[in-house]
């Protein structure tokens, strides 16, 4: 029998790059009829979520865990600088793994680029999986030359930038790393961003129909040197969290159709004990019906939990302020820490999301056609709200005030805006069209799917040779 092609997947540790990686796994396995190896880096150890995710894999999708790496001098380092230097420590057990096989192609998200240069010692072709939008690939793409040609923060420019085909952003907008020039971060961002270019070509996470102009500007720019794919939208497509989870979907089953906000901050987001506050108070004051996974609030930094296993959280709901679920009892349900996000989205009784604008969560609300409330909190979030509130115009944005806190009384205004009021109702028609060119793009003869065959293709003729 003729063995198929196989090929190496390196996501970074943490839920939010795991799912969408292992889910490409799962389209390339069950449509393009490769075998696949997941090479999973750890920090500490695998969490539970992780592991009930790889666990569920179809048999031609295995995976392996890299010896855990030392961490102790990690500790009270950004999560993704932790996450870089996981996978920048765990470069010698991914030899190991990579040299007693024969990959036909190994594939690594952004926070992994130097295992390029391991994959190339082995002959293997590198490729990237960005995991965002066009918009934040674009600016990627472009740091190098922004950096070399603006001088000062970006976020003190008086005029927005202009990135090829998108829309005009304000500095401070722009993704996290880069609000800070003078932090290792930003100099490490940076070095990320030049070495993109190694790879053989990089496949991202959005579709023609949503960001045309983006990328057909990337794709005149970099197709000389760099192949573009766009294969999105690719998302999770099953619940890591059945039994916990089930409580909110019995929950949702017994509301009216569309009648509820979903709120959720992503796999780790976090907001301090004053907006936590601010919020329990504005969805009271909104008298709509809400589900809210609520987390441990943290008033150091908006992605303390990312890395964590949320799972093991202690009784977030004990931060919420007196009183606020005896009295909300009939108007919302509070989960802690995590919720089925998928199912949520797709039940028929959620008819709003509150979101991070995590891309993943952002695509994963544009294909259940659930019009979003944008509220960023980091990496490239605030890029995704512009994209999505002032572009796309899908969702609403909340107005925070001069201490850069979203008070209650807006709180309360926005979520009646998009669940009742009249703008609401053109949001969500606005999201249902695009729900609709997302599955445009997925199917047989879209988009999507003919990026991706095209690359499965190149790579199951190169396994041949
Ligand atoms: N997620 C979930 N339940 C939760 C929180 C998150 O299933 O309670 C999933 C969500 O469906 C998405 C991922 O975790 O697939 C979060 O990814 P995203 O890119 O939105 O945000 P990040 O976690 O990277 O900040």
């Amino acid at each position: 029998m003729e063995q198929k092609p196989h090929i190496a997947i390196f996501p970074s540790p943490g839920m939010g790059h795991l799912i969408p990686l292992v889910e490409l796994a799962k389209l390339l396995a069950l449509h393009h009829n490769f075998h696949i190896t997941c090479i999973i880096s750890v920090l500490g150890s695998p969490s539970k979520a992780m592991k009930e995710v790889l666990q569920a894999l179809p048999t031609s999708i295995d995976h392996v865990f890299l010896p855990s790496v030392s961490s102790e001098d990690l500790e009270g380092l950004l999560p993704e600088v932790q996450t870089i230097l996981t996978m920048t420590r765990s470069l010698p057990s991914l030899r190991d793994e990579l040299k007693s096989t024969r990959f036909a192609a190994f594939i690594v998200d952004t926070f992994g680029m130097d295992a390029l240069d391991v994959a190339k010692e082995f002959n293997i072709s590198p490729y990237i999986f960005f995991l965002s939008n066009a918009f934040a690939l674009s600016l990627v793409l472009n740091l190098p030359k922004l950096d070399e040609t603006i001088s000062g923060e970006y976020r003190d420019q008086p005029e927005p930038l202009k990135l090829p085909g998108c829309i005009p952003i304000h500095g401070r907008d722009l993704a996290e790393p880069v609000q800070d020039r003078t932090s290792d971060w930003y100099k490490m961002f940076l070095r990320t961003t030049k070495r993109m270019r190694l790879a053989e070509g990089i496949m991202f996470n959005t579709f023609m129909e949503m960001e045309e102009n983006a990328i057909k500007a990337l794709l005149d720019e970099e197709s000389k040197c760099l192949p573009l794919y766009p294969i999105g939208p690719i998302i999770q497509t099953g619940s890591s969290n059945q039994v916990k989870g089930s409580d909110c979907l019995r929950w949702l089953d017994n509301q009216p159709h569309g009648s509820v906000l979903f709120v959720c901050f992503g796999s780790g987001g976090t907001l301090s004990y004053e907006q936590t506050n601010e919020l329990a108070f504005g969805l009271e004051l909104s008298e709509q019906k809400f589900l809210w996974v609520v987390r441990t609030p943290n008033n150091e930094s908006a992605d303390a939990a990312y890395l964590s296993d949320q799972t093991l959280e202690n009784n977030p709901l004990a931060s919420l302020p007196e009183g606020f679920v005896e009295r909300t009892k009939g108007q919302g349900l509070v989960v802690p820490s995590w919720a089925p996000q998928v199912q949520v989205l797709s039940h028929s009784s959620t008819g709003g999301f509150l979101s991070h604008c995590g891309w993943n969560s952002t695509l994963e609300s544009i294909m259940q056609g659930i019009p979003l409330i944008a509220w960023p909190l980091f990496a490239e979030q605030r890029m995704n709200a512009v994209l999505l509130a002032e572009d796309l115009k899908v969702a609403l944005r909340p107005k925070a005030n001069e201490k850069g806190l979203v008070d209650r009384e807006e709180i309360a205004k926005v979520v009646k805006g998009l669940m009742v009021g009249e703008e609401g109702k053109k949001v969500h028609s606005r999201m249902k069209d695009l729900k609709d060119a997302a599955e445009k793009a997925l199917s047989a003869e879209g988009s999507s799917t003919k990026a991706l065959t095209d690359l499965a293709s190149h790579w199951t003729n190169q396994a041949r040779f």
